[in-house]
């Protein structure tokens, strides 16, 4: 074995970092052992093979994964995610994400999430379609509006759970639809105005609250986005409509850059028109690593985990990094960062809008009555606020970083829920 992958397979993996995060916050709780043996492991694990046809009438087949965290608050919820470099550590680290984001934004769901291996760029649209349903079917038995209940990650979309709600309803209710299995689906089959946008305004909202706290003036401060997908162009969206200077942004083919401020709106019909936001113009190319390292005021990491690291975290140049992605710092940046004084807004509160407005299209769905816009972005706004401030009062009366407190907001939760129903059986 090469000396790198021999340090690739030494290398302490997401879930690695989620449980030692955990035990920080259960440390500083005071948790109990047995309270931590109880909400510490995922409650269920399945992998799951996933033959399906290609166009051309081969067989391929994938490996994927549905992971529950814990449901003591209730059903699991968590997205999924179709990546070749999906791991079933990964998938548990999300899922326990999961659990505590759910608790620190307060609505009554559980953590849960899944992964196929899979490099989605590379199947045909029919194709991506069959495999979507073998992998559902796959899946079926842990699903259902109060069991787990799906919804969008990295490289799938509205159309991914269209297909899985089809399927679902197929599967256990001869075709008669059952919206609520999933959320981020398409409107026209119950899906919830302003679910594509939640993510990254929630996110959003997390910024404007922390830049109120350090008295940063949002208009004209430097904004930074790596990985401009669901996420990273709705939050790059929205401070440029509120005069931030949004310098530099990139996703997975690249990187660009202008000091004077990037024209969003063009970018985002620059990508839909070609995939990507490499060539664009009025802009220089940056590389991804140069990204993460700008001078700015707010760097918004919105791809996948690990960008920021041990090896990179002391070139970082940002005030404030709003996580709007799952994990985006190791443990060993986030000492690096918080020991040179940049506001870190953590993943599980920065990111959680998505998980908010999936609970509201979840409640419409179950209601059967559906809410305007403004009704959905006022209710975002007010979670959002509310959640940032229970953080950011741990955060200081504990004297902890915001991670920390936001680990020790959800995980106190988790913990109470689990107390109050007592060891089964
Ligand atoms: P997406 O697929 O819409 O976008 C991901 C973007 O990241 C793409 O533009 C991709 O090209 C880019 N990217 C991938 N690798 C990169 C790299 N090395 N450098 C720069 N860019 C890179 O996915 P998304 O839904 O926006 O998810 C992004 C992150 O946000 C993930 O961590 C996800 O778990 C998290 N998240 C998403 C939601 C949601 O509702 N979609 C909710 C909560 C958290």
């Amino acid at each position: 074995m090469s000396t790198e992958l021999l340090a690739a397979a030494h290398a302490p993996s997401a879930y690695d970092f989620a449980l030692q995060n955990f035990e920080l916050a259960a440390e500083a709780l005071e948790l109990t052992e047995c309270t931590r043996s109880l909400i510490k492991y995922p409650e269920r694990v399945l992998t799951v093979n996933i033959p399906f046809r290609l166009d051309n009438g081969d067989i391929r087949r994938y490996e994927g994964y549905r992971v529950q965290h814990n449901t003591s608050r209730g059903p699991a919820k968590g997205g999924i995610r179709y990546h070749p470099g999906v791991t079933l550590d990964e998938v548990k680290a999300l899922a326990m994400w999961m659990t505590w984001k759910c608790a620190v934004v307060d609505v009554p769901f559980g953590g849960g999430k899944g992964g196929v291996i899979v490099d989605p760029k590379q199947l045909t649209l029919p194709e991506l379609e069959r495999m979507t349903r073998r992998y559902t079917a796959g899946i079926a038995p842990l699903l259902g509006p109060q069991r787990d209940i799906p919804a969008p990650d990295v490289y799938t979309n509205a159309q991914t759970m269209g297909w899985i709600m089809d399927t679902y309803s197929m599967m256990s209710a001869g075709g008669y639809p059952i919206p609520s299995v999933v959320t981020g689906k398409p409107l026209s089959i119950g899906g919830s105005l302003g679910r594509a946008e939640a993510t990254g305004r929630g996110a959003f909202h997390t910024l404007v609250s922390a830049c109120e706290q350090l008295h940063i003036s949002m208009k004209g401060s430097k904004s930074v986005v790596q990985g401009f997908g669901n996420a990273g162009s709705v939050v790059a969206n929205l401070l440029d409509g509120h005069q931030s200077l949004v310098i530099a942004v990139n996703d997975s083919r690249g990187g660009v850059y202008n000091p004077a401020g990037l024209d969003i709106p063009k970018l985002m019909l620059h990508k839909e028109r070609t995939g990507t936001v490499v060539g664009f113009a009025h802009a220089e190319a940056i590389t991804n690593a140069d990204l993460l390292t700008l001078e700015c005021d707010i760097l918004i990491p919105a791809a996948l985990e690990n960008a920021i690291t041990g090896e990179n975290a002391h070139r970082v140049r940002a005030r404030i990094v709003a996580e709007a992605a799952n994990g985006p710092l190791t443990p060993e940046a986030d000492a690096i960062l918080e020991g040179n004084g940049v506001f870190i807004i953590p993943d599980i509160l920065c990111n959680a809008g998505g998980v908010t407005v999936s609970y509201f299209e979840w409640c419409q769905n179950e209601q059967h009555y559906y809410w305007d816009l403004h009704e959905v972005e006022n209710r975002l706004e007010r979670v959002m606020n509310k959640a940032f401030k229970e953080v950011l009062d741990i955060h200081s009366d504990r004297k902890v970083g915001m991670r920390l407190a936001a680990n020790m907001l959800g995980i106190s939760r988790v913990a109470t829920a689990t107390t109050a129903r007592g060891l089964y059986p």
